[in-house]
């Protein structure tokens, strides 16, 4: 029998009128008049480029990049850059807001900034993408920088990439800045434990959601969806940390094994055979189904969108850690609230990956570099504040712990506002 699958609300998946849902929510809550509202609400700058780049067989081809810096309040813009066919300038600007909104979370000196480029990695050289972000970078030279604006990776760019913007942008500058980008290479000013630290964060936030519901580990079951760098790293660090990790969910499919997968061996046999699929230690299962697992923790962290209100009230989780950016539309947050399911939003919840970029930052600006324990160190007590942080706002507003994200987020930027005032 078709099962018929319930339609979408209108838009419900347009990121950016998912980012003003809440904001609208949050401030209606915190009473910011008219003026503020759309100081907060619009993007500071959005650049729009046009790069011309030499394909290889000798072919000019132009590209379309964007580069939107949505708050410097709080100090230099902060962001990733990703490269994709489908980039759209109102994704870009909502996930600007969205970073603008993370960062005051967890407190860290920075505001929201987000950059893409509208071309198909699949199909280009590795000659071709250095030509691409070279040229990228010289366009938007004026507008980046350590006090300015901070770029990172995002989907399709990497280490290489941020490699190259700072070596563009050190070129111009005529000395090596190694604090225009985090994301770099270890030997080129990267951080140490920035691979595993939005993973890292994710598990943190979770261990100290566990004592809310009296919860340990080892009577944890975790479902994840995605097992990529977010994903399997919280995998790997919580299945570690003792908690019970039942399935992974892939994009090709997803294993399951109620007693715990044994992610490294999980690991290997995806390097292996280039699929999770067919683990010997565990049953092959339908992706579509693996996400409606009775379990106490559901971590999406694959992409957005997957959780919306043709699906929310399947769930069957008590914890839903959002790994992904923007993995629940604003619709479907409703159906949460009303199941009593306890959100982890993604500007907590995945916050760790800025917060170690942030630490990057610093390290390249004293030209001195902490230990992976140190790093470690500041990171869980920065997510542990936070989390306690946003809590206590959602228990003292009587709202969920996404609206008090936002709540607390907004607060924040607009404080900092009024104290800088309008400048004429
Ligand atoms: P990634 O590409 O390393 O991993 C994503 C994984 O999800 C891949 O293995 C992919 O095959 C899988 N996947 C894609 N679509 C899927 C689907 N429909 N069902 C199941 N699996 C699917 O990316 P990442 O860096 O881990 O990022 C994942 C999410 O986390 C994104 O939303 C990203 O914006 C967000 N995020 C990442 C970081 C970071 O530090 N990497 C920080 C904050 C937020």
């Amino acid at each position: 029998m078709l099962v018929e699958t319930p339609a979408l609300h209108e838009n419900e998946t347009n990121p950016w009128l998912s980012a003003e849902a809440r904001f609208n929510r949050a401030a209606d809550l915190l009473g910011v008049e008219d003026g503020m509202r759309k100081v907060l609400k619009s993007p500071a700058r959005e650049i729009c480029v046009n790069i011309p780049v030499l394909l290889d067989d000798g072919r000019i081809e132009v590209f379309t990049g964007y580069r939107v810096q949505h708050s410097i309040a709080r100090g230099p813009a902060k962001g990733g850059i990703r490269f994709a066919p489908d980039v759209t300038l109102d994704e870009v600007r909502a996930l600007a807001s969205w970073m603008t909104w993370k960062c005051a979370v967890v407190n860290i000196p920075f505001g929201g900034g987000k950059g893409g480029v509208i071309c198909n990695p699949a199909v280009l050289s590795q000659a071709e993408l250095e030509r691409i972000t070279r040229r990228y970078t010289a366009e938007i030279l004026d507008y980046i920088g350590p006090e300015r604006d901070v770029p990172a990776p995002d989907m399709n760019t990497n280490e290489q990439t941020m490699a190259w913007i700072m070596d563009t942008y050190s070129m111009h500058v005529r000395h090596t800045t190694t604090a225009v980008v985090t994301g770099k290479p270890l030997n080129l000013g990267g951080s140490r434990g920035r691979p595993e630290a939005t993973g890292r964060g994710c598990m943190i936030v979770t261990q100290q959601a566990l004592r809310r519901f009296g919860l340990e580990p080892s009577n944890t079951r975790v479902v994840i969806q995605g097992f990529g760098n977010v994903g399997g790293m919280a995998a790997k660090l919580m299945s570690r940390a003792g908690f019970k990790i039942v399935c992974i969910i892939e994009y090709d499919g997803a294993v399951y094994n109620p007693r715990g997968l044994d992610i490294p061996a999980l690991m290997k046999h995806r390097d292996e055979t280039g699929s999770i699929t067919g683990f010997a230690e565990a049953e092959d299962m339908d992706r579509n189904e693996a996400m409606f697992l009775e379990c106490e923790v559901l971590l999406p962290a694959a992409r957005e969108n997957v959780i919306t209100s043709a699906n929310a009230d399947r769930l069957r989780c008590k914890i839903l850690c959002e790994g992904a950016n923007g993995p629940t539309t604003h619709v479907a947050d409703s159906i949460l609230q009303d199941k009593k399911v306890f959100v982890i939003p993604d500007i907590l919840a995945n916050a760790g990956g800025v917060t170690v970029s942030y630490f990057e930052w610093v390290q390249d600006r004293q030209g001195f570099f902490w230990n992976e324990q140190l790093v470690n160190g500041r990171l869980e007590e920065i997510m542990v504040n936070s989390f306690r942080d946003v809590t206590a706002y959602g228990d003292k507003h009587e709202v969920n712990n996404r609206i008090a994200a936002y709540m607390l987020a907004l607060d924040r930027v607009q404080f900092a506002i009024r104290l800088r005032g309008i400048y004429a």
